[in-house]
This record gives C-alpha cells, structure tokens and sequence, in this order.
C-alpha cells in the first residue's frame, strides 16, 4: 500500500469547500442550536430573533449568513428551519439560471418556509432583480406574453424566510444586502470547539477515539468543522489498519503528517505561499494576483481558502499594499528573521 501523497492531493484534502467525498457529513449536521458547537456571538443573537419571531407567530426576518467555506453556514440553515418547525428548500445562486426558475421555487413555498440560497453572491442581476419585490413585498412580478402584448402580472407569495449564504459578503450588491434583516458572522473555531465537533462526529459513526486524538485533529484543521470531519475519517483509517482501531494523539499525528498535514494544520500550499513571499518578495508586501501567478494557484483559492486561517494564525497580513508575512510564520518556517524585509505592520 503507497502512502505517499503528493501536494495536488493534500490540496483538496484541507480545502473547507464541499467535495464529493464529504457526503457522509450530512448524517454528522446538528438538528438544533444546542447541538450547534460554538459561534455562541451568532448563536446568542439567533435564538432572540428566532424566540421572538415564534412568540410573534411570524416567520424569521431574512437572515444573511457569511464567513469562511465549511464553517456551518448550511448547518444553521437547516437549524434554523428545524427550531422554527418549518421545511427549508436549498438552492445556491449558480443553480437558479432564470428568473423564472426562482419563480418556480417562490411560488411552490408554504408560508413560513426557508428558501435558502447558497453563494448568494452568485446570483445574476436578472434573477436578483425577482428577489428584491419577494423579500420585501411577498410578491413577484411575472411578464406575461411577448412584445406589445406583454402583460405584467402580480403574484402573491406566502411569507417566507430567505437565508442566504455567502463567503464574500463584500460582493453582494448593496440593494440585496439591505433586505436581509439580520446579518450574522461565522468565525473559525477554536481548536477546543472542533475537539467537542470531532468527538460527536466519532460518537456518531462510532468510532473510538481519546480525547487526545480528538484535540490532536481539531488544532490541526484550521478552524474548519468540515476540514475536521474529513480529517476524522482518514485518522480512522490508519487507526484500523496500523493501530488497534483507537484514535489516538500518535495515530492522528502519523497520519496527518502521512497527508503533508504539519502540527499548525498548515500544508504544502500555504508553506508555498509563505516562502514565495520571503524568497520572491522579501517578506511582502506583495499583491494577492503577483502571489498567485508566482505559486500557480488562483487568486480566489488563496483569499477564500488559504488566507483566513494563515491570518488567523497571525502568519499573514494583509495591508492596503499587498500581502506581508510575518516573524511569526519565519519562526514556524525555520527561516532566519535577516531576510525580512519592510513588514510586520
Ligand atoms: P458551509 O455551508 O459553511 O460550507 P456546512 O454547514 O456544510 O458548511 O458544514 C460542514 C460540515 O461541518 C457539516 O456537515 C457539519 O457536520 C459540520 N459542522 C459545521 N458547523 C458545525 C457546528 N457548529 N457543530 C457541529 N458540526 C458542524
């Protein structure tokens, strides 16, 4: 059996977006905001709105989630229907072409009913344009007919609940982000949270694990439930067949490092990011496209993927100049401080 794996994939191994492989992390979604590990800013707001909207017998406001890929934004969709007592319809913005296909999915809710979209941000303007009278008013306006003889037609919608999902908030556009009553933040777990989501995920495939190995996973996933999850799944591997089938802290370490997983969670890419910086550019600053072009990643997958935890870690800034890499990142990289140039700003 080869173990070796290459960079290209450990890539898709500690990227947060959904891959095909993580299919079995629906069974480990928590129903209800009790089960709901962490985000307790998030949490705390959610569950006022949500008691308030219950006691009012009216449905939530329109609720925008963002924050990083994997961090629980469909979760908590699903949550929030299930708090609600209401059905939740997923969708993402790529998905709805026309608008006639948002049409479709509007005028087939219940009242009460989650319409959640994902990648919001992705919608085009023609469907966005159907969403804005929806929010606001429960009603779309339908064009009936083609040329002189179009005819306009006014639909009432039941009153429905939008959760949408974003990783850029930044890019929805302002009219879009003004309808959504309530805006709340996902932030990276700390290792202490995604040790508590690893040891629920292993209750609930039943796995054994120590919570060792448990804490060995979750410092070593980059703030990422999904990352976790899927990390859980290869330990268990190893552990059944060069252990004795427990996880513990030398299986989960033997194995990660097997994956090019170092013990800050950090794996080839970002290692190649961090030394292009202070080999090409002295340490920065640099621009996030110069940085891409020079390691061959896209420019997208660094910002969304690779830069939030990086910063997390405080191994990377961002500056209105560029990107700049700090002692920090030369300590944990075994790089003198001498080749640092103008940075830690
Ligand atoms: P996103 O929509 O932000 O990409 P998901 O909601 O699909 O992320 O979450 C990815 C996986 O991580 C889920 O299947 C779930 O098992 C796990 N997860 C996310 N957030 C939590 C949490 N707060 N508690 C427990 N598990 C979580």
């Amino acid at each position: 059996m080869s173990l070796e794996f290459s960079e290209e994939l450990s890539a898709p191994l500690i990227s947060p977006s959904y891959a095909p492989a993580d299919a079995g992390e629906v069974g480990l979604r928590p129903k209800l905001l009790r089960d709901y590990t962490g985000q307790e800013k998030a949490k705390g707001n959610l569950s006022v709105y949500i008691e308030a909207a219950r006691r009012r017998n009216e449905p939530l406001d329109h609720t925008l989630l963002y924050g990083p890929p994997g961090l629980g934004k469909t979760t908590l969709a699903g949550v929030i229907a299930n708090e609600m007592g209401v059905n939740i319809r997923i969708t993402s913005g790529p998905a709805i072409e026309k608008p006639g296909d948002l049409a479709a999915l509007l005028t087939n809710l219940n009242p009460g009913d989650i319409l959640f979209i994902d990648e919001i941000h992705r919608l085009n303007r023609a469907v966005e344009e159907i969403l804005y009278p929806a929010m606001e008013d429960f009603a779309i306006d339908i064009i009936v007919g083609k040329g002189p003889s179009a005819n306009s037609i006014r639909l009432d919608l039941p009153k429905f609940t939008l959760v949408g999902a974003t990783t850029r908030a930044g890019q929805l556009s302002a009219p879009l982000r003004d309808r959504f009553g309530v805006s709340l933040r996902l932030e990276l777990y700390t290792p202490e949270e995604l040790s508590r989501i690893v040891t629920r995920s292993a209750t609930i495939l039943g796995m054994d694990i120590d919570p060792k190995g448990a804490h060995e996973i979750a410092s070593r996933s980059r703030g990422t439930p999904r990352i976790a999850n899927r990390f859980l799944r290869r330990v268990r591997d190893f552990a059944q067949v060069i252990g004795d089938g427990v996880i513990t802290r030398e299986v989960a370490d033997l194995a990660l490092k097997r994956l090019e997983v170092d013990e800050l969670g950090l794996d080839a890419i970002d290692r190649r990011m961090l030394r292009a910086i202070i080999e090409h550019y002295g340490g920065g600053p640099v621009g996030l496209e110069t940085l891409a072009a020079t390691i061959g990643e896209e420019a997208v997958t660094l910002e969304d993927v690779y830069e939030p935890y990086l910063m997390q870690l405080g191994f990377l800034t961002r500056t209105s100049r560029g990107r700049c890499v700090t002692s920090t990142a030369y300590a944990h990289l075994h790089i003198p401080c001498s080749t640092q140039a103008s940075f830690d700003v």
